[in-house]
């Protein structure tokens, strides 16, 4: 079994997972802005506005993450489209398979990784 038919399958389902994440995210910082405008609440001084405030935040992090992730996801189905998955973008040495196990989306090697 070739690397792409094992991995396409595994990229299609973390896309997946990660479209619906974000799809609920949207939901909640919809949700909690609208509380936002109905509730008028004083971000500075309102303790409910702050919480209110720090939700919004964290959502729109997460909101942030999980494009990114869908971006990296998508690009890496285009290399496997083109024959290119696999190969580390630096050095171009095959990545290993159990790191890429552990994060399908990547374009690097171990060596060249930097954290990602
Ligand atoms: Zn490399």
């Amino acid at each position: 079994m070739g690397v792409s038919e094992h991995f396409r399958p595994l990229l299609v389902r973390e896309l997946t997972e990660t479209r619906k994440a974000r799809a609920g995210l949207s939901t909640d910082i919809t949700s909690t802005s609208d509380l936002r405008r109905e509730s008028n609440v004083d971000d500075e001084h309102d303790p409910e506005g702050s919480t209110i405030a720090f939700e919004l935040s964290q959502s729109a992090t997460l909101l942030r993450d999980a494009d990114a992730r869908i971006a990296e996801l998508e690009a890496a189905l285009l290399r496997l489209e083109e024959g290119r998955y696999g190969s580390c973008e630096v050095c171009g040495t095959a990545i290993a398979e159990g790191r890429l196990e552990a994060r399908p989306w990547t374009r690097f090697c171990i060596n060249h990784a930097g954290g990602r």
